[in-house]
This record gives C-alpha cells, structure tokens and sequence, in this order.
C-alpha cells in the first residue's frame, strides 16, 4: 500500500479567536479548513492584504466549518488569489454565507470608499479587500452538503463528514478522513470542532459528539471562562418587565445573525408564559429577516423546543406583536413611536446599522434602557457607553447619553470550559493522539490545554501561526 505523508498547517485561528484557516495536506491533495478573514487588532488584519502563505490554485477544496465572517470572510480574497475549486460547507452554512458575503463585501467597499474621501489613506485610490463582484464569485462555487455525517470525497483520498456543532445555523464539525496517511499507510482521521456550541441555546440542536479520531482540533474562546449563572432569559424578563411598568422603551442592539433570532425566540417564550406583557416588538434589519427566515427553513437544524412551538401552529420567531422594518421610511417612522416597546436592531456593536438612527433618538432619553447583549469591542460605540461616557459621536453628532443602561452577560453561542470537556466525554472511543486547542487567545488557550490534560491525561498543544504538524 502507497504510503502518504500528511501534515497539517495553521494559518490564523490560533493565538487569536479569528482568521481560522487550517492546510491539511495528504499525499498529492490539499485542503484548507475554514478561510475566515482575520478582524481586530491592525497587525492581524494586516495579515489579510498579505498574499496567502500557500498557493490558493493548487487547493483541491476549502471547507467552512459555519458561516460567521472570522471563519469565511477570506472565500472572496482567496478567489482573486486564483482558487476555483469547490467550496463545502453545510446547507445551512451555504443560506448565512449568502446574506454574510456579500454584506461583508459592502463594507469592504464602503470603507475604502471612505478613505478615498477623506484622505485617509497611502495608497491612491483605496481599494477594498474585495468587492461584492468577488463574494458573488465565491458564492457560485459553494456546494451544500448534508450535516448529518454523510461522506464526501473532496480531494483524492479525502473523505470528510460534516455534523452539527449546535454553535449557529449550519455550524459544523467537520471530521477529514485521509486514505493511505500515516506512519504505516493505515489512514489517519483529523477532526475539526469549528466553533462549538453552548448546549441548551435556543432553536438550534446541540452539539452532536465528537466522532474517534486521532488528531483533534478543539476552540477554547472560552477555555478560562464560566458562562454567566443568570440565565439570559431571567435578566431579559427583569429589563422588559421594569421598561413596561414605567411605560418606556428597551433598545437593543443586536447582530443579526444568531442573537436577533435568539432574543426573539425568548421574548416569544417569555409572553407565552405570561411572564412580561405583549409589548410591540419590532426588528429593524433587513439582514435579520434574511436570516429568520433562513433560520425558519432549515428544520433539519431546529432542536426539539422549536418543533414543539411548531406543533402548537405557532411561529417561534415571531413575538405576539412584532413587525420587521423592511424599508428606511418605515425604519424612520419607528422614531415616532410612543411608549413601552422593544426594538432590535444591527449593528451589534453599534459600529453601523439602522440601531444608529435609533440611538441618537434614544440615548438621551431617560426613560430608555439600552441593554447589550453581546461582546463590545474596545473603540466602539457600544462600548464606550457601556464604559459610561457622557456623550458618544454617532454619523457626526455628539449624542448625550442619558439612558439607563444595562448589559446581559449570558448569551453565548460559545461552549464554556466546562461544556467542551462535557463536549469530549461524549467521543465514542479511543484518544486523540494529539489534541490541538484553536480559537482561543493565549491565555483562553492555554487554561482550556490544562483542563483537558487534568481530566483526560491526553497530549495537548496550544500550535503558533505558521506550524506545520505531520499526522503519523
Ligand atoms: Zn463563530
């Protein structure tokens, strides 16, 4: 039997919880495991203007392990790097790359856009990373597979199986199985967790447990980190519950993919149990209603609460009283309104969005909470009055902020320690040979490497950008 070498190489998601890429080599084939775009600090986002530090052609396939921008905002980059293979990914994952691309792409443009006009740059014109032109590109190669384990071959002598990580919609553990690999010629298999999911979240199905396998890359966003005890439900119901009986609004900024679906789904459930009163709910993003109704479509991915709401003939992402603002007009008119009401609106960081126009009419308020409901990078907008500041600059404006303002720290669409080892307990049989921990900042990455090896005695590493293993 020919006997093949296989490596594999990491090029982002290490050292850092963003740029996931991962090069698996196995005799003549290559794939790459995710193609995410690095974001945050300006030395890692420089590394996306940088050429790939492999050849983009001669990949047979890339994978994306879901659809969130660290993990598959580099397809459109890479594509002008001359890659023109197939893209696998789940159903689900092809429905959110169809909304995330493109999106991502205007505001490529958007800012190179932006510096043109006000000088900001070196380089004349700006160009952006890439152009919806080039994520219509990458969307056309994108070919949706099953997330129940089925198997593909991708490459020669590559098989790989997709299964649900419970994390977003369509996200996957993705297991490669490499024909002929190893030492002996005995086939190696290498599994990938992506981002792993936090179990119980709403709508979406757990994690299903990690296949055997015998290198293991495992996320630890949160490997020094316990979830909030407060479930995010109760915190929501004291907030709602507080604006209604002073008769004053809740805004809400919120990304628009997982979290505004989320929120809606437990408002639902909360005016269900009469534990708030109906309020009028509206969600104001186009791209949030792309996505509930992704969302709603794909039921091979909704868990077993959502099927019963479904069963009761009830919508489970749709409050008693909600409308979805779809036009600017109708997103302005909201302005005017009175009184107690919940508005969710993108961005979640408060870094663009419709959620702008919402605050400069809200912050000074009084009467209005704000609550944050998701991570606020440092430098934006929700952060800054998160960190209390008197005044924010929102399109130009300065813009007191008088509001109440509140934050929930329970959402998560991440497993915390505790999950992931809870998570690995579940492999069926044998040990990873090696277990590489991914997705994390150092020091997340590092305490998740002393969790495991307290609990299981297995060989973990904590990989630095550029290494290169073999899969013996
Ligand atoms: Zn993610």
């Amino acid at each position: 039997m020919e006997v093949f070498l296989a490596s594999i190489s990491f090029w982002g998601g290490v050292g850092t919880v963003t740029g996931s890429k991962y090069l698996v080599e196995s005799g003549q084939a290559r794939v790459l495991i995710d193609c995410g775009m690095f974001q945050g600090l300006k030395e890692l986002r420089e590394l996306n203007w940088q050429d790939p530090p492999f050849d983009a052609r001669s990949l047979n396939a890339i994978l994306i392990t879901h659809a969130h921008i660290d993990h598959s905002g580099y397809l459109p980059r890479i594509i002008r790097h001359g890659f023109k293979g197939p893209i696998y990914c789940s159903r689900g994952t092809a429905d959110l790359l169809k909304i995330l691309l493109p999106d991502a792409a205007r505001l490529q443009e958007e800012d190179a856009d932006f510096r043109n006009r006000h000088n900001l740059t070196k380089h004349t014109p700006a160009l952006p990373l890439y152009t919806e032109e080039d994520a219509e590109a990458a969307l056309a190669l994108v070919r949706p597979v099953a997330n129940t384990g089925e198997q593909i071959t991708v490459a020669p002598g590559i098989v790989a199986s997709f299964r649900i990580s419970g994390h977003i919609l369509g996200s996957s553990l993705v297991l490669l199985e490499l024909e002929g690999a190893g030492a002996a010629g005995q086939g190696r298999r290498v599994l990938f967790s992506g981002d792993l999911g936090h179990y119980d979240q709403p709508i979406i199905r757990d994690p299903v447990a990690p296949p055997p396998c015998d290198y293991l890359l495992v996320e630890s966003t949160y490997g020094d980190r316990l979830h909030d005890p407060e479930l995010p439900k109760v915190a929501l119901a004291r907030i709602v519950n507080d604006a209604a009986q002073r008769d004053a609004p809740v805004l809400i900024p919120a990304f628009a993919v997982g979290r505004t679906q989320e929120l809606v789904y437990l408002i639902r459930e909360l005016e269900d149990e009469k534990v708030i009163p109906v309020l009028p709910v509206t969600v104001d993003s186009p791209m949030a209603a792309a996505t509930t109704r992704a969302y709603a479509a794909r039921t091979e991915e909704q868990d077993e609460g959502y099927a019963s709401v479904l069963a009761q003939q009830r919508h489970p992402l749709r409050t008693h009283s909600m409308t979805t603002a779809s036009s600017k007009e109708e997103s302005k008119r909201l302005n005017n309104a009175r009184g107690a009401r919940i508005i969710i609106s993108s961005s979640g960081m408060m870094t663009g969005g419709r959620v702008l126009h919402h605050a400069m009419r809200l912050l000074p308020d009084p009467e209005t909470t704000i609550v944050f409901v998701g991570f606020q990078a440092a430098g934006t907008t929700g952060r800054r009055i998160l960190d209390g500041e008197p005044e924010v600059r929102i399109m130009g404006q300065r813009v007191p902020v008088r509001c109440r303002v509140a934050k929930i720290g329970g959402f998560s669409a991440h497993a915390d320690w505790k999950e992931i080892l809870h998570w690995l307990e579940g492999m069926a049989s044998g040990t990873p040979s090696r277990t590489f921990l991914t997705h994390g900042e150092p020091a997340a990455a590092l305490a998740m490497a002393g969790h495991i090896k307290d609990r299981f005695g297995w060989q973990v590493r904590v990989p630095q950008y550029g290494e290169r293993v073999e899969l013996l």
